[in-house]
């Protein structure tokens, strides 16, 4: 069955959405999932920076060592890469995931979408019990031109090591080993963490619990649906 995908926001002005949460809290799974029931173009800092690593291209160079340390990449560099982006998708409604990381870039967007008067109107916490994402991130694949998502018991490629669309081989993250990843959290809740407080002032902030995707994806949903017609 083919899902009908809403493309319309109920008050006429483009969805600007953020999705926060820890690393491997399901952020790029629970993107791939709004796609299939609304029209979003979603962009996520971290699958922009692997594209770029890929295509070795400048910006890529600058910020290959920083991303296999799992360090956060410059602000400028990555305030410009997403810049870009949304300049492309212009007045579609959009999702970002993996930015804003900190206050500072918070800021820059904000700027940046106070030039076309469209703040931001939905921030989406996803929060998930640390044990649970630990064994998760051990689970996880990627296939990088894509940006797709595998996770080894939950959701599987069809064919073991392939990516279902392309048939391109999948990695394993090099930076999803015990040490970057301890890293990235460690950073998630000094300088991300303070980001929900930011939005929780600014009134824009859902939260939705759960250890899983599947848990979580109906609530997520179901608050998409009350902005869609
Ligand atoms: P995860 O959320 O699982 O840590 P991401 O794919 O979002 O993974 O990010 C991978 C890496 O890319 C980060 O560890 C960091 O090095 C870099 N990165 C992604 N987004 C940003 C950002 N907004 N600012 C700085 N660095 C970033």
């Amino acid at each position: 069955m083919v899902a009908l995908i809403k493309r319309f926001t109920r008050n006429g002005v483009p969805l600007r959405m953020l999705i926060l949460g820890a690393p491997g809290a399901g952020k790029g799974t629970q993107s791939s999932r709004i796609r299939n029931h609304f029209a979003v173009t979603t962009i996520s800092s971290g699958d922009v920076l692997r594209r770029n690593i890929l295509e070795q291209t400048p910006a890529g160079q600058q910020a290959q060592v920083s991303v296999a340390r799992g360090e956060l990449v410059p602000d400028n560099l990555i305030v410009s890469l997403i810049r870009n982006e949304l300049e492309t998708i212009q007045n579609n409604n959009w999702l970002l995931d993996g930015f804003p990381r900190n206050l500072a870039q918070a800021q820059a967007l904000d700027q940046m979408l106070l030039a076309t008067d469209q703040p931001l109107n939905a921030v989406v916490n996803l929060n998930v019990p640390e044990h649970v994402i630990l064994n998760r991130i051990i689970e996880r694949y990627v296939h990088v031109p894509s940006g797709r998502v595998y996770n080894l018991t939950y959701n599987p490629p069809k064919v073991p090591g392939v990516d279902d669309i392309t048939g391109e081989p999948l990695e394993h993250r090099p930076d999803d080993n015990p040490e970057s990843f301890k890293r990235r959290l460690q950073q998630y809740h000094a300088l991300t963490e303070p980001l929900l407080e930011y939005y929780r002032k600014a009134g824009v902030l859902a939260s939705f619990a759960g250890d899983t995707s599947d848990i979580i994806f109906p609530q997520l949903k179901e608050f998409l649906d009350e902005r869609f017609d």
